[in-house]
């Protein structure tokens, strides 16, 4: 065996039905006096609750979807404006992204309260939007210093935005199998977090008033983005940000929508991925495993519900055949990608 794997240096607490207690400790832990708390308007009232016992100096709630760099400074300034040491974010990876942003520029310490299953708080993957066009990049001061998970906190995530959102983690998994930096370590949470996905998202649907299911789906979703924060971006993640950042498709849904088709892809010219995926899904192979969650799931099913133009189709492969990882599984050629994004664009049987 030969290989290099870097863990990214990060506390993880799950705390059901303590988030409050779990963000006071964390901040304790880093002496934070003069907090700064950055959430959503739509979670200002679980913001409230989570940070109500902390030295709260400013309370941001302008979240915008892909983190606009105007959004980005005015968050920036108002973080120095108030002297805050450390912030706290409560929300969905675009609450995440916007904490990142600002400790970007001040090397602030994050505490991350997700309440969505997008991952962002265990990478260290930032990402800002600027006249329509998305950057990402890596930086060790944007990967939140704590991480506290309460799955009490995603009782009100809508069930349809439960599973794209879950769909997205469970994305993360497949790709992180194949992405540039995989490796048999990455590849260990990644099936776990396969199995745990698998187990939890359909007991949501079945009972979204319940903690077991959406614990179980939380604990899949950091999984998960710790096996792609250490493996990349795969063929997946590839066509999601081109499609995400140029027709400004909605995140998880698009996420949701692409993963059969890159898997139906990739699967046969990786068979130990494959394998694996199969037996953590419990099913003969790993596509079957993924459909008949997704069926079960009543997952988003073609690209065309989310807004993307049959006429952007060719424009669409062109930018992502340039951004396709070198050593992908399957050689990739403009057109067995167009076949594949034609698929998903009509939400036919992939194949
Ligand atoms: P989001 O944060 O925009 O949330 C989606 C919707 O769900 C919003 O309307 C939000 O208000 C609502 N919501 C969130 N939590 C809720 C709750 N508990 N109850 C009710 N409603 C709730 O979307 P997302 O899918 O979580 O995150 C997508 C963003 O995160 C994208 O910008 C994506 O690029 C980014 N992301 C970044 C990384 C990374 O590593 N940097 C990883 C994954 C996603």
């Amino acid at each position: 065996m030969r290989f290099v794997h870097a863990t990214l240096p990060q506390r993880v607490r799950f705390a059901s039905g303590a988030a409050a207690a779990g963000v006071r400790a964390e901040a304790e832990l880093l002496d934070a006096r003069q907090v700064m708390v950055i959430a959503a308007e739509a979670e200002r009232t679980l913001a409230d609750e989570v940070s109500a016992d902390l030295p709260v100096v400013s309370r941001h709630h302008e979240v915008l979807m892909h983190v606009p760099i105007e959004a980005a400074e005015r968050a920036r300034a108002a973080a120095v404006a108030h002297q805050a040491d450390s912030i706290v974010s409560v929300g969905g990876g675009s609450a995440t992204g916007l904490a990142k942003a600002v400790a970007l520029t001040t090397g602030l310490p994050i505490i991350a309260v997700p309440t969505t299953y997008a991952g962002s708080e265990a990478t260290d993957v930032w990402g800002l939007t600027e006249n329509a066009v998305k950057t990402t990049g890596r930086d060790p001061r944007v990967l939140p210093a704590a991480i506290v998970y309460d799955a009490s906190l995603t009782l009100t995530l809508p069930v349809k935005m439960s599973v794209a959102s879950g769909l997205n983690a469970l994305a993360h998994c497949v790709d992180s199998l194949w992405a540039p930096r995989a490796d048999p370590i990455n590849a260990a949470l990644a099936v776990e977090g396969v199995r745990a996905l698998a187990a939890g998202l359909p007991e949501v649907t079945r009972d979204p008033s319940g903690v077991g299911g959406r614990e179980q789906a939380l604990y899949g979703a950091y999984l998960a983005a710790v096996a792609f924060a250490s493996a990349g971006s795969g063929l997946h993640h590839k066509i999601c940000h081109v499609l995400g950042g140029k027709y400004n498709l909605p995140h998880a849904q698009t996420h949701a929508v692409v993963l059969p088709y890159v898997l139906a892809f990739n699967a046969p010219n990786a068979p130990e991925a494959a394998r694996r995926l199969a037996e953590a899904f419990g099913a003969d192979t790993a596509l079957a495993g993924l459909q008949a969650l997704r069926a079960r799931l009543g997952a988003p099913a073609a690209l065309r519900d989310q807004g993307l133009a049959e006429a952007d189709l060719s424009e669409a492969v062109e930018a992502i055949l340039a951004a396709v990882p070198e050593d992908n599984p399957t050689k990739a050629t403009g057109d067995n990608l167009a076949a594949l994004i034609r698929a998903a664009w009509e939400g036919s049987e992939p194949a």
